[in-house]
């Protein structure tokens, strides 16, 4: 019989792998915790018609990567694509909108169908962080300065861009909408296929087209920037000077609209060069109008999400990944024969109270070159332990060197070793 494999494109992250992943989500708890922003957990699953009202109908999300399915009760429910709509929808039903600022952060597996590549997957995972009730560009600017720091303590700030851009108001990007319409219809033949089909359902994201000849038409287009607001260019400047005067470098990319239906003033992606095709690790932006679109009182918001896979691979291609992350093990331990089997789990057990955060292993099968197994299992010490007529006594193995620890004060002899250690 054939074996059963995972489905394409969804991943399982083994031991090795998972180390980095959880050094990962540490430092960025680390982080959110010193911007003092709380966690929500949501469910992976949602009424279809959520993500449709939020991300957008004529979205790449929507139109063609949703894990859409009907239930038992034919009802229609998806596998959430992204965290912001469900983190809308749960903040609002439970009422923490009302009158009152909001920080949270959210983390978790997001399903789309992509044609899985490297840095590109269909169950994949983010670090999203949404914050409601708080409008102005300070705000804007702490979702940067967190990032920032973030990058900064993982050691990849060098490697990675700020892209921002403004899609002013509503109302000026309904504008600027129709004065692109009508500039790139006089070229409507030359287009690419994608964006000609976008021209009549999201015209904006013909800006980011990868195609040669839609390019080329692009560059004598009208600017968004001169379609801006007063308020929302005032905005963005508040956001520029408050970033200026912190020391966060960006580049201002005009072109930078996002995928998504519900963004609007400051947008931002940070990008790398070091993945290859998928460079953007992290992406989100200003959504003022997307609780009031969720029947919910206009409050505005704000966000980001983060793909964790490509930190991943981010931290492991550049060997940012520190020693001590891979380390999980303090101590093995294993008995010298079967006869001591119950005596060894018992000192296990005393060792793992007197020493609170010790990472041991005991051995269960028959004893061979432990020191070996130990340096295979990750174990900074192992030790062997042996009978002394009535007592315990050992071989304590460091870096490859044996040591005999008598049965006298035998386990006073391992805590202090363990100690400097652990
Ligand atoms: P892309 O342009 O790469 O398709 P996106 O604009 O669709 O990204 P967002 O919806 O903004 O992505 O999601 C935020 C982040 O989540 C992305 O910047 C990326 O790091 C990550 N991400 C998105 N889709 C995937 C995927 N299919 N596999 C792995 N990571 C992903
Ligand atoms: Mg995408």
């Amino acid at each position: 019989m054939a074996k059963i494999q995972a489905i394409r494109g969804m991943n399982d992250v083994l031991p090795q792998d998972s180390v980095v992943w959880q050094y990962l989500e540490a430092q960025v708890k680390d982080v959110l915790d010193a911007y003092g922003y709380s966690e929500i957990r949501m469910p992976v699953v949602e009424y279809t018609h959520l993500f449709k009202r939020s991300i957008g109908e004529v979205t790449d999300i929507v139109e063609k990567e949703m894990y859409t399915f009907e239930d038992r009760n034919n009802e229609s429910l998806t596998l959430r694509p992204e965290g912001t709509a469900s983190c809308v929808r749960a903040a609002e039903e439970h009422g923490l909108l009302f009158n009152q600022t909001q920080r949270l952060w959210y983390q978790g597996p997001m399903f789309r169908y992509e044609k899985p590549q490297k840095g590109r997957y269909r169950q994949f995972h983010q670090i999203g962080v949404e914050a409601f009730g708080m409008s102005g560009a300070e705000l804007d600017a702490e979702l940067i300065l967190l990032t920032a720091r973030l990058w900064k303590s993982l050691g990849l700030l060098e490697h990675v861009t700020l892209e921002l851009n403004s899609l002013g108001s509503s109302e000026a990007r309904a504008h600027y909408r129709q004065v692109l319409v009508d500039y790139l219809l006089q070229f409507e033949a030359q287009l690419d296929e994608d964006s000609k089909r976008r021209l009549a359902s999201n015209p904006l994201r013909i800006l980011d087209s990868k195609d040669p000849n839609t390019q080329d038409i692009l560059r004598q287009a009208p600017m968004l920037e001169d379609y801006l607001d007063e308020e929302s260019k005032e905005h963005f400047a508040e956001l520029c000077h408050i970033l200026d005067t912190n020391g966060i470098r960006y580049v201002l990319n005009p072109k930078l609209v996002r995928g998504l239906d519900y963004y609007n003033r400051t947008v931002f992606e940070w990008t790398t060069s070091s993945l290859g095709a998928q460079g953007t690790v992290c992406a989100g932006g200003r959504y003022d109008g997307l609780v009031a679109q969720l029947g919910g009182k206009s409050t505005p918001g704000a966000g980001f999400a983060m793909g964790v896979e490509r930190l991943v691979l981010m931290l492991e291609t550049l060997q940012l990944v520190p020693e001590s992350a891979r380390q999980t093990l303090d101590l093995y331990l294993a008995a010298e024969h079967k006869g001591l089997q119950a005596a060894l789990i018992s000192l296990a057990e005393q060792l793992r109270t007197a020493i609170p955060g010790l990472r041991l292993r005991s051995h269960c099968a028959g004893l061979k070159n432990i020191n070996a197994k130990a340096q295979q299992a990750g174990a900074t010490l192992a030790l062997i332990v042996k009978q002394n007529g009535e007592s315990l006594c050992g071989t304590l193995w460091q870096d490859g060197s044996p040591q005999e620890v008598n049965a006298e004060g035998f386990v006073a002899a391992i805590v202090a070793a363990l100690n400097k250690q652990v």
